[in-house]
Parts: C-alpha cells; structure tokens; sequence
C-alpha cells in the first residue's frame, strides 16, 4: 500500500504531494486524513495523507517508508480536506498552508509542538457495590473508609497523590484509578440567562430562517445597533440545537468580550466551546478536542473559528459580517464568509450574515436577491437611537478648544454631573504622534519605515507602530542641537491625562497598550460595567459590542482619522465606525447621545451617520463605486510586490503592470504600479498593482503564472490578494 503525502517546507514552491510506503502494521490504521512522520531529503517531517493506493506505474524518485502514524484518528476529516483545495484554489495559497491555517497549533504538521492533553486521575470501584459494602463492614482505618464511602457516594473521585489508605485499596482490589481527558479552558457565567419575548420584527427573522433549516440560503439581517439582532441568533440556535444540530457563531475578535460571551454561555452552558486569541495553545486544543469529541454543539469564536470541526452543522452565523477582520490578512488570506458558505453549502444549512451597517457587498447582493434581506428597524429595549451632534471643529480651534467641544465639554459635565457613564472614542494610541523641531522641522522618524515615531509618556519612549523600533525621548534634537521640541497629534494616553486634569473623573483607557497582558481587556469591561469608572476611552477596542446601560454619552474625539486613509472603502468604514460607536450610547432606557467632531463635517459618512441613515449612504456610496468601478461593481485583485531593493522593486513592479496589461482581456482595468502605503515597513519597500475586473477567462492561468516566476525569487516577495481589505 502507498499513501500520498502532502508536507510543509517552509519555501512556498514546495506544494505537491510525494509518495511514501505505508508498513504494513501500519495499513489498518492509516486513513486518508491522517498526521503521518515522514523523511524528506535529509530531515524529518511531518504531513498529511491525501490518498491511498495500492499500485504504481513509475515514479521519478526512490519511494521511501512512512516512519510513524502519528494521531490514533485522522486530523482532517472529508470535509476539511475539501475545503483546503477550495481555499488553495481561490486564494492561490499553497495547498498544506490551507490545511494548517484550519488546525489549533498542537494538531498541525509541524515538528516543534509539545501541546499535551492534560489527565487527571479518579479513583473507582473495582468491585461491585456489595463487595465494597463488605470491606468497609470489616475496615478498621478511617482513611479508608472515608474514601470508599465518597466513591459510593459519588462514583468516582478526583485524586492528586497515592496515598497508603489509597494503595491498601488499590491491593485488595476494591478501587482502581482511572485516567480522564482534561480541558483547561473553562469560562463560566455569573449572570443569570435573561430571555426576552420576541418582538415582531425579531420573531419574523427567525421564523424565516428556520423555514429555511436544510437549505443552504443565505440572509442579511440588516438591523440598527440594539435592535436585538444577538436575540435572534440565540433563538435561531436553540432551534438549531433542539434538533440535534451544532452551530457556529462567528464575531470579530474584538467583540468577543466577555459581555457577549456571557449572554451565550448563561443561556447554553457547557454546550459551547468559546474560541478567541486569548486562549494559550493548550487552551486552544482542548476546546477543539471537545468540538471533535462531540462535547459541545455551539462554537462562538472569531475568523478561525469557523474552521471548527463541529458535525451535521445546522446553521452559521456571522455578526458585524461587514467586519475587515474576517479576512485573514497573511497567507492564507481567505475569508471568514466565503469559507462560511462553503461549509453552509456542504452540510445544507443556512448562513446568517448580521450587521447594523452591512458592508456594501453584502448589501448589494440582497438587492439581487441573491441573499435574503431580513431588516430589524426598532431598537429591540424600545427606546430609540441616540440624538447624535456634530460638531465642526474649524469653529472650535479659534475659540482655543483644541480637544474638546464646547459641546463635548458641556455635556461631559453634566453626565459626570448625573454620575451616568461616558465612552470617547479616539483612534490613536499613545501620547501624541508627532514628535518634532520648532527650529529646524526636523521630525522623529523611523529609520527602518516611512512613518513617524509616536510618544508613549508613560515609558517616556518613541515608538514605530509598524515594526516596533523604539528610543528614548530625546530633549535636544538630533539635527540641530535645538532644544525646542514640541509633540501634537493627540494620542490615548494625553486624552486620558488631560480628562482627569480637566474633569477630576475616574478614567479607564482599553487600547493596545492596557490590554495586552492576560485578563486585563475583561478587567477594564468589568470595572467599567461595576461603575468604578465615569469615562471609558479607547481605540477601536471600544467600538464593537459593548453593552453598558449607563452609558449615556458617546463622543468621537476626531471622526476624520479614519476618512483620511487613502482606501477605496475609507468613507464606508468611517460610517461604519461611526454608527457603531454611536451604537454603544443609551442601550437601556436611558436616552443616549452622541457627539461627533470632526474637520470634515459636510462629508456625507459624517453627515448621514448623525442620523443612522445606512440607506442613503449605501445609495450614495454606491453611486461613487460605480463611477470610480470599485468594488461591488467590479471585482479587486492587489499585486503587492515587496523587496528591500527599492530599485529592483521598481524594476519588477513596471514589469508586472506590464505583464498584466499584456495577458488580461480588455475589459480588465489594470493600475500601477505605485509606491503602497505605508510605502516602506521594517526596510521593505512596498509597490502594488491594482486589478479591477468583472469577468476575465484569462485572470486565474495570467495569476497563475505570475505567483509561478516570482516564487524561486529570493530578492522580491510578491503577493496576490483577492479582495482585498486594503486598496
Ligand atoms: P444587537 O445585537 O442588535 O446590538 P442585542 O441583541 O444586543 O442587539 O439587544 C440590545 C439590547 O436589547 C440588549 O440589552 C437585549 O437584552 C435587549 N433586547 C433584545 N431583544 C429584546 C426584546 N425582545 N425585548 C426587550 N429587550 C430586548
Ligand atoms: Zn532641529
Ligand atoms: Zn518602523
């Protein structure tokens, strides 16, 4: 018997499966699937077979035996092995990069894991319960006897040590010890499962995807933040799980708090697996074994998870689905939502796609009809969205109010005032971002990217965000000896220092550099939810899923931040942003109220967002797309070429818009190259072409054969992303 034996070599043009012997006690327990050690060259590897026969023709290479079986069962059942050559195919990855990208660290192909499953040790009966009724009628020692009558008490006990009584039993044969799989995560609620009788609105979305149970359909449930939509998915999941179904509910990382976490495992208890990247590896590999062991039915995790091994899958679902973080930005960049309705597809199930602000793709395909548009209009507590106010912050500079509004300032003070809460939302972290010369213009850069440094005062450092380079804050300047440095660009950490100058409030800052320690993003959440803190600030971090009924002001420091990015989608994210933010004023019966400042206030994100009108700013941004033929009228390919030959990389880059514009159909728009931004990143230059297409016969073999020239290059790295996140 031979197997075929796919491996992973770290150079990418290693991507084809080698044929190996399969010993002959090792031919009743190989499967297709399975986690096999082979040599290859002069090391050891280990792969996955992908087939199995029993003869061949020819083959161009000494054919050598598997050396070990490594798992008892197969690690990637039928499904998983299809959907690797699904996502090869379309992402143009190498075939074991997508099988690895689905597996938990302890289970990939690789060599240097030591994740172990963890046991522990109970002790049972070794007798029958009259024999041991017996024993302890005779047993004169009370260590003995408790035990034994905890054993019958309980079945089974967890043990740490052998202790004498323990061993004296173990002798006369009354108990023996047993060995049990372990799992080290285990996430439990405080809370209380709190149901709501559904509304309306809410009954219908969920009637109508349960009408649609063993269908592979796909909704879009449109619904205004608060409109109950996470209701929605956990009714459709306890119908999904009463007919012995399991389910997969996907959110983005940053959502994954302990807020919503807890509405899940308050309601379905040990029946959900939580993955999220706060779990260690070994963490990691005990919730997916409790998935593969049919442990659990419901997996509530981010991107990854959707990967997660569950059987007979009744229903997929996606929230915030208009979510960039979906798409993995590093090879293999697949996407949450196409691999979503691979799988909806394969176990004839439907998807779900939630969002208060649906990315215009999504969006656009309801309007054909090729998904189901399912809208939840009211707030789902009965109060209704917050009054949000714009501010133009032109005005504001020349009456000296630099940070915050008379506006902002006015109703911080009366909130604090009430003592209700306050979130501000600023997207930059640190102090300020820039560093600079008052003499010379000279400015703190970094030398290995094309950014400037930014200043943490708390470790009295310069910082690159992009490769991490770091040096002290320096007081006299590196070009002209000046000592007259000044710093702006306001940062988290000055906003925070300036509230508590300004307001004497308790303030909490969650961004990057609060949470990156273990516990500390669910400590932050927790303390603000137990009123220890008035003002929340923080990144992005603070936009998505967050719940606190006393929050009664929302306010965006600086709305432009985001409609400054040179992308095709910056004005969508900026109103998705904001709505979102928005989103996390007045959720109870308090009224909630937003304050947006901005430079750019006429901007139509700005102005629509003010009243969360998604449809027209789907319909003006549609108009826009249409003009300019971006995406969902056109497809988008990016061509990243990479090197740290900044002139080489030019070269190649003019060679390759060449090349595309050559082979590609006409109808195909081709443009670049151009300098990327950020243009330069830990010394690497970065160049790309951009393709807009709507149907090409000639993309996939032109691609193809592009990824093949660059690949034994050692000098220059060159990228293909379908759909990209960032253009
Ligand atoms: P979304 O996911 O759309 O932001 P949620 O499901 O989080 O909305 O609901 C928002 C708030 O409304 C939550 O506090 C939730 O408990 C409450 N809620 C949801 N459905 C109902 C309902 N039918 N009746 C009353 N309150 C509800
Ligand atoms: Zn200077
Ligand atoms: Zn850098």
């Amino acid at each position: 018997m031979y197997a075929s034996v796919i491996v992973e070599i770290g150079a990418k043009n290693v991507d084809r499966t080698f044929t190996y012997r399969v010993p002959s006690d090792m031919k009743s327990f190989i499967k297709i699937g399975s986690r096999v050690k082979v040599s290859f060259g002069k090391q050891l590897l280990e792969g996955f077979v992908l087939d199995l026969f029993n003869d061949i023709d020819s083959c161009d290479y000494e054919i050598k035996d598997i050396i070990e079986l490594v798992d008892k069962k197969p690690i990637l059942n039928e499904e998983m092995l299809e959907l690797g050559k699904e996502i090869s195919n379309y992402t143009l990855c190498s075939l074991i990069s997508a099988y690895q990208v689905m597996l938990p660290k302890a289970l990939k192909a690789s060599y240097d894991t030591n994740i172990s499953i963890k046991t522990n040790k109970y002790l049972i009966l070794n007798c029958s319960i009259n024999d041991a009724n017996n024993y302890l009628v005779k047993c004169r020692y009370d260590g003995q006897i408790d035990i034994l009558n905890n054993i019958i008490n309980n079945k089974e006990i967890k043990i740490n040590r052998v202790d004498s009584s323990v061993k004296t039993l173990i002798k006369h044969g009354i108990v023996k010890i047993i060995e049990k799989e372990s799992y080290r995560y285990r996430y439990t609620s405080n809370n209380n499962d709190c149901r709501h009788i559904l509304n309306d609105e809410q009954e219908y979305a969920v009637k109508r995807v349960c009408d649609c149970f063993n269908k592979s359909s796909t909704f879009l449930l449109y619904g205004v933040t608060g409109s109950g939509k996470t209701e929605v998915y956990m009714n459709i999941i306890d119908k999904v799980v009463n007919i012995g179904k399991s389910a997969i509910m996907l959110v983005p990382e940053i959502s994954l708090t302990p807020q919503i976490v807890d509405r899940f495992v308050s309601r379905f208890g040990d029946k959900v697996a939580i993955l999220h990247s706060g779990l260690s590896d070994g963490e990691r590999y005990d919730e997916y074994r409790k998935i593969v062991n049919g442990e659990v039915s419901i997996v509530v995790g981010a991107r990854s998870a959707i990967f997660a091994p569950l059987k007979d899958i009744g229903v997929i679902i996606i929230d915030e689905e208009h979510s960039s973080t979906y798409k993995q930005d590093n090879n293999p960049r697949y996407h949450a939502r196409d691999v979503a309705l691979f799988r909806c597809k394969y176990h004839s199930c439907p998807l779900v796609l939630g969002s208060a602000t649906p990315s215009l793709e999504s969006m656009a395909r309801a309007g054909n009809k090729v998904y189901e548009l399912i809208t939840l209009k009211r707030r789902a507590s009965g109060g209704s969205l917050p009054n949000v106010c714009i501010v133009d912050m032109k005005n504001e500079i020349k009456q000296g109010n630099y940070i915050f509004s008379s506006v902002l300032d006015k109703k911080i003070k009366e909130k604090l005032s009430k003592k209700e809460q306050i979130i501000l939302f600023l997207n930059r972290r640190g102090y300020s971002s820039i560093y600079t010369c008052n003499t010379c213009g000279n400015v703190s850069k970094c030398p290995n990217c094309d950014i400037s440094l930014t200043y943490h005062k708390s470790s009295g450092m310069l910082r690159c965000h992009y490769c991490g380079y770091a040096i002290r804050k320096y007081s006299e300047c590196p070009n002209c000896h000046s000592k007259d440095l000044i710093d702006y660009g306001l940062g988290t950490e000055q906003l925070e220092e300036e509230l508590v100058k300004r307001y004497k409030a308790r303030v909490v800052r969650m961004d990057m550099d609060t949470t990156s320690k273990k516990g500390t993003h669910q400590k932050i959440i927790d303390e603000f939810g137990n009123y220890k803190y008035d003002i929340l600030i923080g990144t992005q971090m603070v936009s998505k899923g967050l719940d606190f009924p006393m929050v009664t002001l929302v306010g965006v420091i600086n709305a432009d931040a985001s409609l400054n990015i040179p992308d095709f989608r910056s004005s969508e994210r900026t109103f998705q942003l904001l709505c979102q933010v928005s989103g996390r004023a007045g959720r109870s019966i308090r009224d909630g109220e937003v304050v947006i400042q901005s430079y750019n206030n006429n901007h139509y994100s700005i102005m629509l967002a003010k009243n969360h009108d998604y449809l027209s700013f789907y319909m003006e941004e549609m108009k826009i797309r249409k003009q300019l033929n971006y995406s969902p009228y056109y497809y988008i390919i990016l061509v990243n070429i990479m090197s740290k030959d900044y002139e080489y990389s030019f070269s190649e880059a003019k060679k390759i818009g060449e090349f595309l514009r050559t082979n590609l159909s006409d109808d195909t728009f081709v443009l670049g190259p151009a300098m990327a931004n950020p243009f330069k990143v830990n010394n690497v230059y970065h160049h790309q072409c951009i393709i807009k297409y709507k149907k090409d016969n000639k993309l996939r073999d032109t691609l193809i054969m592009l990824d093949n020239h660059y690949k034994f290059n050692n000098k220059i790295n060159v990228e293909i992303d379908i759909d990209p996140n960032k253009c």
